[in-house]
């Protein structure tokens, strides 16, 4: 079944995802993801990653036998070899993929929206988009300071009503498929990193996506989770 989901993301307060270049020489430590024009993004992989969690942590929930991500020898079709089931994958991997297998969904950048009815096009190129903000590093072990650990981050300022939109295309064999995804999206709460210090709530009054194919309605996809 050919599916196209428009997806859209408000989030509550800063955001900070990290993993841009352009960080050498300017003090920070790590810096936001940008595309070669300036325009803010979250990458398309970090999206699918998070969304992969979150559709993970429902599988199990519903009581799906699903492998063990993110180390490839703990994933499909490794994680079935030894009991009956075989060479198989499970159906996590069969919509976000496995080392050994391609995703059958590519999942675009969601690209920073200018909110519109707020900023003229020339405003908005004069308003201040990231600031860096300092942090300490804090032992994963001891939960104590770590010795100069000190570091730069630079996070995105999303208090003025502005939105991430991107798309996630392909095909997925299955209606318990689409249900899955759709609930992952539905369930997405935050995104980005830092999230112990407030950064990366993403507003859930809004709708976060829209369903362009197949023509199902929510509905439809509620009944098939129940199914489950
Ligand atoms: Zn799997």
């Amino acid at each position: 079944m050919n599916v196209e989901i428009q997806v859209n993301i408000k989030p509550k307060d800063s955001l900070f995802i990290g993993g841009g270049s352009g960080a050498s020489g300017t003090g920070v430590d790590s810096a936001t993801v940008r595309r070669p024009d300036g325009c803010l993004i979250i990458p398309g992989s970090s999206f699918k990653g998070k969304l992969r969690s979150e559709c993970e942590r429902i599988a199990r929930a519903l009581g799906e036998d699903i492998c063990l991500s993110p180390k490839p020898e703990n994933m499909c079709p490794h994680y079935f070899l030894n009991d009956e089931k075989g060479m198989c994958y499970c159906i996590i991997c069969k919509i976000f993929g496995s080392p050994w297998l391609k995703s059958p969904l590519s999942f675009t950048d969601l690209i920073w929206q200018r909110p519109y009815f707020h900023f003229k096009p020339e405003e908005w190129k004069r308003i201040r988009k990231t600031e860096v903000r300092p942090g300490v590093s804090i032992s994963r072990y001891t939960r104590v300071k770590i010795e100069k650990a000190l570091f730069f981050k630079e996070v995105m300022n999303t208090g003025m009503d502005i939105s991430f939109e991107g798309k996630i295309t392909g095909n997925l064999e299955t209606t318990k498929e689409l249900a899955l995804l759709i609930s992952g999206i539905r369930a997405l709460l935050s995104i980005g990193g830092m999230k112990s210090r407030g950064l990366g709530r993403i507003d859930d009054t809004n709708e976060k996506y829209r369903v362009i194919k197949p023509d199902y309605s929510d509905s439809k996809l509620e009944e098939e989770l129940k199914k489950w």
